[in-house]
């Protein structure tokens, strides 16, 4: 690997062009990195804000090669150093990872390297930095300058923190001299980029914040009520295209990576319970395109650099604006389609409030404060981006015009006399009170904190009744700090103050259009309404009535019983779904594989002649077929059968009773496997009664094993017509 040759310093501008274009291959600089490095280059400080995907490693990785001496580059992610290092080095940079997974021989090494000025990057975990060994080794090198990437990794405010990254100050002390940092990082609220700068004592550094503006990206909050037909159906829609999904747990992610691949699409799983070489497969099909959908935890995405990933859902909600930020982030990076889409639910909110239960308290009062943030970008019917930047510190004057609340305004009202009294109660309460207490002053409520402050003795006590519940007052409040009225307090979490605007305001009221927040759990009623009624209209009960002739004459025609090829319940749902193909039969329930083949073509056929007769749209119709009977414990049954193993000796082994694994064998037999079990039966059944049972099935206008018990008498067992019925349904429906 050869290093690219050091240049003089200070590099001209004209130098630095040449370098990003030899090394790096790009024509020009983006954004603020020209300026970035500039600063870096001339030693100052420098503090980089800048969202994923804008260029922010170019801004310390260029600098490095033009300044003499080695770049210390501190990153929390030994995966992501790994990576960079790979990449630098495919670039013929010499940049090496010195940390844990090094053996000893390999550190030496890096060490006689780094002390012979031979490499332009060092990538180090914070905790490798703070042996003495390694201080001592760097003291002994040249220094160009300090990088510390994912820098909001050192703020408790943030959604990352990592302590040892407190510690990275008094570090960079140790190593003498006036070594010039430069911090980096793609998610900072103003307080977490506050507490950067007071913890690395770089008050004085340049400031290069880029917008956190996505243009490209649409953003959609969802009611999590019927998910996964939804999911499916938003899939579908974005067929051949990539995307990732989201999940809070593994075994989420595994469910519905399964559900996905039943349903045809490309999809595979992605946690760190997975084996390695599972997890770089399925990472390398994404990036490939060998698999379109990646269904993952958190832990994936972060390095990877895929520029076409046109979608990204959130099955579950996420913990923090910042890591939604993030990782709806990994959308539409070439600046293309990308949509954004997180299912919500206010019981996922709760599930993630437990998580943190058992945290020491500051964590988890700030787990809690990020999490309501969440909430409160959830439920608002406020402009997504406009929240969103405003989150970051970005105002945003007018709405975007590219967001679901932006297209399917929600109701609003004339909000001048509310936004009066919401900041007179802020005035009144002296800005020293969170956004629920100034609600509930508004709202003329009692308790300690109010009787204490003498807070019910105000003006404002009780004014707000009138207009609206806590809920409203909440929504009102919050609506005045994304108008700029109030300011949230930096210093204390949780609190508001005013801002000239507000004041201003109080002195001089104009209309203000405001908008009423979503009512998740009331539009999901309203939901299950139209559902219940579409279902009360049922199916198509002209195409029904065919299919039921038509069942009629064809089990005629094959000598079989109408209930054996298909039963109501399916001639029902296929009159709900019109299947036109054998393919989608098969995603009937009641439909196995074996069932559509042996059955299938009239009815598909006369399916999809009405379907013409009738210009029915049938695409929007998704069916959700289940991943329940792939389970284990079904494949488990089926290959012991498949071996002639005694069912006794199955259920055994499996921990079950004998009526529970003829439940599942049942029920395998009833999706459409076929289940040859007369090794079994000739042990327990004679032969002429099998045949007479079986007979019956023929003949009987039900497979219903109490009418069966009826008709026959009481000269068999209900074991034994159980397991007549599996022949007869694995050999004749099947
Ligand atoms: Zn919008």
């Amino acid at each position: 690997m050869s290093s690219v040759a050091l240049q003089e310093f200070p590099a001209p501008v004209a130098d630095l062009k040449h370098t990003l274009k030899e090394v790096f291959g790009y024509g020009q600089f983006r954004g603020t990195q020209e300026a970035v490095i500039q600063n870096v280059m001339a030693g100052h400080n420098t503090f980089v804000i800048m969202p994923t995907g804008a260029g922010k490693s170019l801004c310390y990785q260029l600098p490095a090669l033009v300044i003499p001496g080695t770049a210390i580059v501190i990153s929390p992610l030994i995966a992501l150093m790994k990576n960079q290092v790979d990449q630098l080095g495919a670039f013929g940079v010499n940049a090496q990872v010195y940390n844990s997974t090094l053996t000893k021989t390999e550190m030496n090494r890096v060490k006689k390297d780094v002390i012979n000025g031979d490499v332009r990057l060092l990538y180090v975990a914070p905790e490798s930095l703070t042996k003495d060994d390694t201080i001592e080794f760097l003291l002994k090198s040249t220094i160009s300058f300090v990088a510390i990437d994912e820098a909001h990794c050192i703020s408790e405010w943030g959604h990352d923190f990592r302590p040892e990254y407190r510690k990275i100050r008094g570090i960079i002390d140790n190593l003498g001299g006036n070594v010039p940092i430069i911090a980096l990082t793609a998610t900072a609220t103003p307080k977490v980029q506050l507490d950067i700068q007071k913890n690395l004592q770089m008050d004085d550094a340049s400031v290069f914040k880029t917008s956190f503006n996505r243009t490209n990206l649409y953003y959609e909050v969802r009611a999590k009520h019927n998910t996964k037909k939804q999911l499916i159906q938003y899939v579908k829609g974005h067929k051949g295209k990539a995307g990732i999904i989201y999940c809070l747990s593994r075994k989420k992610v595994e469910e519905i990576a399964e559900l996905l691949r039943v349903n045809d699409v490309r999809a595979r799983p992605y946690h760190a319970g997975l084996d390695q070489q599972v997890r770089i497969d399925n990472q390398d099909a994404f990036l490939n395109e060998d698999c379109d959908v990646i269904v993952a935890t958190i832990a994936f995405g972060m390095g990877i650099d895929k520029p076409d990933v046109r979608f990204v859902i959130h099955y579950d909600a996420p913990k923090s604006i910042e890591g939604y930020y993030q990782e709806t982030g990994r959308g539409g990076r070439d600046g293309l389609e990308g949509n954004c889409l997180m299912f919500y639910s206010y019981d996922d909110i709760l599930k993630l409030e437990k998580f943190s239960k058992d945290k020491p308290v500051t964590e988890r009062d700030n787990a809690h404060q990020l999490l309501a943030e969440m909430t409160n970008y959830a439920e608002s019917a406020v402009c997504r981006r406009r929240q969103l930047l405003h989150y970051f510190g970005e105002v945003m004057d007018t709405d975007c015009g590219f967001c679901d609340n932006c297209r399917h305004p929600k109701e609003r009202f004339e909000g001048e006399a509310a936004v009066g009294l919401a900041l007179r109660a802020t005035v009144q309460t002296e800005a020293r009170f969170n956004l629920t207490h100034i609600g509930q002053v508004l709202l003329g409520l009692s308790n300690p904190h109010i009787e204490s402050y003498a807070h019910n003795a105000l003006p404002v006590y009780g004014q707000g009744k009138a207009l609206g519940d806590a809920q409203f007052w909440h929504s009102v409040l919050r609506q005045c700090l994304l108008n700029g009225f109030l300011e949230k307090d930096i210093d204390s979490i949780g609190l508001v103050r005013m801002s000239e605007k507000g004041l201003d305001f109080i002195e001089r009221p104009y209309p203000i259009t405001l908008t009423k927040d979503h009512n998740f759990d009331a539009e999901q009623r309203a939901d299950e309404e139209k559902v219940e009624e579409m279902q009360a209209a049922g199916h198509d009960e002209a195409l029904f009535g065919q299919l039921k002739e038509l069942r009629k004459q064809v089990a005629k025609q094959k000598n079989l019983p109408p209930y054996v090829l298909f039963q109501d319940p399916s001639l029902k749902e296929m009159a709900t779904t019109y299947p036109t193909t054998l393919h989608d039969l098969t995603h009937v329930s009641g439909v196995g594989q074996g069932k559509a083949q042996k059955f299938g073509a009239p009815f598909v056929a006369a399916i999809k002649q009405y379907v013409e007769d009738h210009d029915i749209e049938t695409a929007e119709d998704v069916v959700v077929k289940s991943a329940v009977n792939r389970s284990k414990i079904k494949i488990y049954i089926i290959q012991q059968i498949d071996k002639k193993m005694m069912l006794e000796d199955i259920a055994s082994s499996k921990g079950i009773g004998m009526a529970e694994l003829m439940e599942e064998i049942e029920h395998i037999c009833y999706s459409g496997t076929r289940l040859n079990i007369d090794y079994y039966l000739g042990e327990m059944v004679e032969e002429d009664r099998q045949e007479e049972i079986y007979d019956y099935f023929m003949s009987a206008s039900t497979d219903n094993i109490a009418v069966a018990m009826q008709e026959l008498g009481d000269d068999f067992t209900e074991e034994e017509l159980r397991l007549v019925r599996i022949k007869f349904i694995s050999e004749v429906a099947n």
